[in-house]
């Protein structure tokens, strides 16, 4: 299989990831940042009826002009309004969120009256219609209040139960099942062996997947023969993930197995291969059971295996989710020159600063080398070196990529 770039493949991958169905889900069980599948309409008038503003005392304003003293009749509480009629020269003492009687037209704030026995006075002079909340003043039943497709909310959860929604639908959460490979692995806390070293791919993957709102599943460490493979694959199906990332074992070694084993189990290969750096080896394809499983298998090496997480793996975990997603991308100037570019586009790991004219200026970490993963967790982000790029002098524009919200 020929090499392909990396726009193709993003293409590629983008076209064969569908959005998830939705399903009504009850207001306590919505995560963060779902997304909303249809027009939610208020089945409620809110609030339902004239309501106080204030903790005071209602009355009708025309009294007011001509008297500052009035006889306290009862008692309108949140909860429990007064039933009873006001007349002239009445007042009700009223408290926030409590109906306001119907022949009330204002609430004088309690900072402004003086309670004697049954006998309130007023202070100050209040304006006609002070302190009252019209019916309907925040929304209509019909009203159309949240537009189906945008992301959800704190406040906008809230909107969903005050018109009267107890569920509502969304776009499912995504199930995406992580698994390692390697003989040489052991898992992060352990102690490694002989000849052996800490898996350290899976909990970077989890971290992103749940960091772009989706669920994992930790198939933790297949070992490098294809029975092991096989199993971990089972699991991923039982589980009806719907994307498996793979890191490690696609390459072209003689204990690459990963490639071979999804194929017997019936993936179709999309793409093997991509011009980039790192990452070249990124495998991607379908599993089309009932329940159709994406699989990404991306390198081994740390740093590759965590730069395409950022540059496929999440794509994918947006569109699943039903988010329009755009890579953050910006333009820097380069602190330092770097050569002419291969046919390969390279990601370079470099540390972002400002400086005080508000320049953004970046620098490449010391090494580009896709197993050093200190210094990609110590970077800013990733100088996007175009297909072929000719070299580039300091103080040249360049773009860089900035991860949203989970950092590198
Ligand atoms: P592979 O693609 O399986 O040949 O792996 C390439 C390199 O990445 C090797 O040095 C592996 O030891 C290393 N590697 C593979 N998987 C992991 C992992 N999960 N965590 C850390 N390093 C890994
Ligand atoms: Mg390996």
């Amino acid at each position: 299989m020929p090499l392909i770039n990396v726009d193709e493949s993003l293409k590629r991958l983008l076209t064969a990831t569908h959005t998830l169905e939705s399903e009504l889900t009850p207001l306590a069980e919505i995560g963060e940042a779902q997304v909303l599948a249809q027009d939610v309409i208020a089945e409620l008038t809110e609030p339902p009826f004239r309501s106080s503003a204030m903790d005071g005392y209602a009355i009708r304003y025309q009294d007011y002009e001509q008297n500052r003293e009035f006889d306290l009749v009862g008692e309108s509480a949140a909860g429990k309004g007064y039933s009873g009629k006001i007349g002239k020269n009445e007042a009700v003492r009223i408290f926030t969120g409590a109906p306001v009687p119907d022949d009330a037209d204002t609430v004088i704030i309690q900072e402004d009256a003086k309670l004697e026995g049954n006998r309130v006075s007023f202070t100050k002079a209040p304006e006609a219609g002070a302190n009252i909340r019209p019916r309907g003043g925040n929304f209509q039943k019909g009203d159309s209040v949240l537009e189906k497709g945008r992301i959800m909310t704190p406040s906008a959860l809230a909107l969903c139960a005050s018109t009267g929604h107890g569920a509502v639908e969304v776009v499912k959460r995504p199930k995406i099942a992580i698994l390692a490979t390697g003989n040489e692995l052991v898992e992060a806390g352990e102690i490694p062996g002989k000849d052996q070293i800490v898996c350290s791919n899976s909990y970077g993957l989890a971290y992103l997947v749940r960091a772009h709102h989706c669920d994992v599943v930790d198939l933790g460490i297949a070992r490098d023969n294809e029975e092991s493979i096989r199993e971990k694959i089972e699991r991923a199906r039982k589980e009806k993930v719907d994307l498996l990332v793979t890191s490690g074992g696609v390459s072209v070694g003689k204990y690459d197995l990963v490639q071979t084993v999804l194929k017997s189990e019936g993936m179709k290969l999309d793409f093997w291969k991509v011009a980039m750096r790192p990452g070249k080896p990124l495998m991607f394809g379908v599993l089309p059971d009932d329940h159709k499983m994406l699989v990404l298998g991306l390198p081994g090496n740390p740093v590759s295996s965590m730069v395409c997480g950022h540059i496929f793996l999440v794509p994918i975990l947006e569109k699943l989710s039903g988010r329009n997603y755009r890579p953050h991308i910006e333009d820097a100037l380069l602190a330092v020159p770097l050569p002419e570019n291969g046919p390969r586009r390279h990601f370079v790991r470099a540390n972002l600063t400002v400086n005080s004219k508000g320049e953004r200026w970046v620098t490449p970490v010391r090494s580009q080398d896709s197993s050093l993963i200190r210094l990609m967790a110590n970077a800013d982000c990733l100088i996007i070196r175009e297909e072929n790029g000719t070299p580039l002098q300091v103080g040249e524009p360049c773009r860089i990529f900035i991860p949203e919200g989970a950092g590198l």
